[in-house]
């Protein structure tokens, strides 16, 4: 059984991420940084169904918490399979952002995918089978009035992303991005409604978490063994 961590499981995608990867036979740590009662009702969930699953806790833009927790996790097994998905957003036009939105959602994606990220490498590169998928966004890909801040971060991470994925390529190691565009969570609904949606999103819908989670469960496939320093997007034919 492979294990299995994605950050940010208490949240909407994460959610559906750790559902996806339980039900594909991951023991799947379900990491939250303030909902821990989320991310303990989903592990409870896929317990009661058969699969394996506990929570973690910790704040990703602390490396000494993040190692705290991590390292003795993989002292006598690596966790194989890594999903990046902790993020937020904070929007403001720029010349109306203050340095603290700028450096809090750059702090979360970019310094937190380094942080989650190193202390998991080396048993991963170890074990010669890894897979490591960072949530990224459509934002980081066309841009978005507003979400200065959250592009940057996105796209660091997907740079960042086509650089591991060359240095562990050989390892039998995939690092990839998933780039969602308007996905039915909290996070989405509170910046746009139906009407925004039907004129942005040619399908005319928000994609669902399940729909995302399904893509990010086959590329920690085996089947997904030749996908490796890609930006994959799912978005309803939004670009
Ligand atoms: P949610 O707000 O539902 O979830 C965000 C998750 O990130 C939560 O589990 C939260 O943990 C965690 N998190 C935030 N800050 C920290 C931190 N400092 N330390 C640890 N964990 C933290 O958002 P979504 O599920 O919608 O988004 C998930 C990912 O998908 C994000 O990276 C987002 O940018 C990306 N995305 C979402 C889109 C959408 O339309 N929803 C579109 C494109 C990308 P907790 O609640 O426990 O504190």
């Amino acid at each position: 059984m492979k294990n299995a961590l994605v950050t940010g499981g208490s949240g909407g995608i994460g959610a559906a991420i750790c559902r996806r990867l339980a039900a594909d036979g991951c023991h799947v740590y379900i990491h939250a940084h303030r909902g821990l009662q989320a991310a303990q009702t989903l592990a409870d969930a896929i317990c009661a169904d058969g699969g394996g699953a506990e929570v973690l806790a910790f704040d990703v833009t602390d490396p000494t918490a993040a190692a705290a927790v991590l390292a003795p996790l993989v002292e006598h097994q690596p966790i194989q399979i890594l999903v990046n998905n902790a993020g937020i957003h904070d929007d403001a036009v720029f010349p109306g952002m203050r340095a603290e939105q700028w450096h809090r959602v750059i702090d979360v994606s970019v310094n937190g995918f380094f942080n989650v990220t190193q202390p998991l490498l080396m048993p991963m590169i170890r074990s010669r089978w890894g897979r490591i998928v960072n949530i990224s966004s459509i934002a980081a890909l066309t841009g978005n009035a507003g979400q200065v801040n959250y592009a940057a971060a996105k796209g660091a991470l997907n740079s960042a992303t086509k650089s591991l994925a060359r240095e562990v390529a050989s390892r039998g190691i995939t690092v990839n991005a998933v780039a969602p565009g308007i996905i039915d969570t909290p996070m989405s609904e509170s910046a746009f409604d139906a009407q925004e949606i039907a004129r942005l999103v040619p399908m005319k819908r928000a994609g669902s978490p399940a729909e995302v989670a399904d893509l990010i469960g086959f590329l920690a496939s085996t089947q997904a063994a030749y996908i490796t320093g890609q930006i994959i997007s799912i978005n309803g034919g939004m670009i």
